[in-house]
């Protein structure tokens, strides 16, 4: 329900922000869990108000969906015996509130979620992998874009499979992600087409589907693809498919912070910031401090080619506003 407000939010939000908010409260000794998504967005008139959670019902037919997502988050707040209700003013903005009663249970007797392993690199000495992004969302692009940028992927994307083969033809990736329900040109008629072509067994096509159903796995994997991995998709999943797929090796975040000491540095036990000049490393410190992912990326541009991991794994620190570990690293380097 909350993937659903909130990507609700970011698509009909062009300016301002996306404020979410969660709060538990008693009311006649029943437990509430309130969740609220406001946006500052295009805000939805009186009139079509009273008509967005109708299924298949969309106020603007601009920006994809299905009109589907409302309707059934209604549907699933009710069904836990809470509510779905909405507040907007056209033009201004928009506050979805999400009310479920909820059970508070004692923290020891939930089980132990394993915590995901998160690749922050790629180990040296790798060859620069192209991949192809396609998706007929650009949200969708976006986020497989950014998830893979910071680690030297050679990247491109395409918005529906006719694209995606133009691009095949020329550039020759070794992976695609491929999204199968596009316009123009479906992701299964591009895998068949791919596949069909000489050289085409060669590269890798991984399709990405919102199905949960047996026959349409068993369909994706007959059309040619190779794998296929479950919208919404999971970091973890990206990276254990490229590592599977392209024998990529990726360095995991609990290899670089070692465990006992909580120290950031601990790979190959020298601190990779220790030889950056520190009047650098004072910048660093300083636009870290005020969280400013800008000139921190401009800071890591000046780490040597030598050292990409170090500037990858920084880079990655930056886009998951880790920057109390950037300062961390920092300090680990003036004082060894
Ligand atoms: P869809 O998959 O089309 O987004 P939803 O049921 O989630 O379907 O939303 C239905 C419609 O409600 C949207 O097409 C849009 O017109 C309107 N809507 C939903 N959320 C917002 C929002 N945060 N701001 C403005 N309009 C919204």
């Amino acid at each position: 329900m909350l993937i659903n407000l909130i990507g609700n939010a970011v698509k009909f939000t062009e300016v301002g922000g996306i404020t979410i908010q969660a709060q538990v409260s008693t009311e006649f000794e029943k437990v509430i869990l309130k969740t609220s998504v406001t946006d500052t967005g295009r805000g939805i008139s009186e009139q079509d108000i009273t008509e967005i959670f109708r299924s298949f019902i969309q106020t603007q037919h601009d920006k994809g969906g299905t009109g589907l997502g409302l309707a059934i988050s209604q549907k699933f707040a009710e069904l836990m015996g809470g509510s779905l209700s909405v507040d907007s003013n056209l033009g201004q903005g928009t506050t979805f509130t999400l009310e479920t009663p909820i059970t508070i249970v004692d923290e020891q007797s939930l089980p132990k979620a394993t915590p995901e392993r998160r690749a922050i690199a790629i180990a040296e000495g790798q060859p620069t992998y192209r991949i192809l992004v396609v998706d007929d969302r650009w949200t969708n692009r976006q986020f497989l874009m950014k998830l893979l940028e910071p680690f030297g992927f050679e990247l491109r994307d395409a918005s529906n499979g006719k694209e995606a083969v133009t691009i095949w033809e020329e550039w020759t990736p070794h992976l695609i992600w491929m999204d199968l329900r596009m316009p123009v040109m479906d992701g299964y008629e591009a895998t068949k087409y791919i596949k069909s072509q000489p050289g085409g067994q060669s590269t890798i096509i991984i399709a990405l589907t919102a199905s949960v159903f047996e026959h349409e796995r068993n369909l994706v994997l007959a059309e040619g693809c190779d794998d296929f991995v479950r919208k919404p998709v999971k970091e973890v999943l990206i990276f254990e498919k490229l590592s599977q797929y392209l024998g990529i090796l990726f360095i995991y975040e609990d290899t670089i912070r070692n465990v006992k000491t909580g120290r950031v540095a601990s790979l190959l036990g020298i601190n990779p910031l220790a030889n950056m000049p520190g009047t650098w490393l004072q910048d660093l410190r300083q636009a870290a401090l005020i969280a400013k992912p800008t000139p921190i990326f401009h800071l890591i541009d000046h780490i040597s080619a030598e050292n990409s991991t170090v500037a990858a794994h920084l880079r990655n620190l930056v886009k998951n506003y880790q920057f109390h570990d950037i300062i961390q690293l920092v300090d680990e380097a003036r004082e060894p």
